[in-house]
């Protein structure tokens, strides 16, 4: 079984993330999203939250499912038994930091390769840091994530400006 891991923040997920899952769904047999724990970035949202809002995009997608992990990548591919990884490239300024985690997840395990997904243009310019920007000025998101993540965004930040007015 050809088996894939997606590994990120998905703090939170986005159009452009759903976008290289169900591609990537049709070239392997089963995809793992995988979200970071232990990211050095300081998340909006809870791994519970970010998984629950992944879980809600990609229910209609059969062969996904979405698991956790803290530490090494190589680690966790190893646990699962996956071999593939799989990234998005959206312009240059991704290439050198994608370029420099294969490379470095293929010396610490030489069985494992990433394929990357060139962004739909339509998302190029889209990340989980710009969407939690627009979301906390009250912009609109509809271009950017689902309803369902729209929703949590907008509570979220509501509640963390009630928490700076107290
Ligand atoms: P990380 O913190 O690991 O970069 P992200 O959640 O920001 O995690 O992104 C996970 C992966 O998805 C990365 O490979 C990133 O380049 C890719 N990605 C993020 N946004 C887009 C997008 N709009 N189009 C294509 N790929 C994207």
């Amino acid at each position: 079984m050809r088996l894939a891991v997606y590994p990120g923040s998905f703090d939170p997920i986005t159009l452009g993330h759903i976008d290289i899952i169900k591609r990537a769904s049709k070239i392997a047999d089963k995809i793992i999203v995988a979200v970071l724990s232990n990211s050095r970035k300081s998340p909006l949202f809870s791994v519970d939250e970010r998984i629950d809002m992944i879980k809600n995009s990609i229910k209609d997608i059969e062969n996904i499912s979405v698991d956790v992990f803290d530490g090494l990548l190589v680690d966790f591919m190893k646990k699962v038994g996956a071999e593939i990884i799989v990234r998005g490239l959206r312009a240059v300024s991704d290439y050198e930091y994608e370029i420099q985690l294969a490379q470095t997840n293929r010396e610490l395990n030489n069985n494992i390769d990433t394929i990357f997904f060139t962004t739909n243009v339509k998302y190029s310019y889209l990340s989980s840091s710009i969407v939690k920007e627009v979301a906390m000025h009250g912009g609109s998101l509809d271009k950017f994530v689902n309803l369902y993540v729209k929703n949590m965004l907008i509570k979220k930040c509501n509640s963390l400006k009630g928490l700076k007015e107290l």
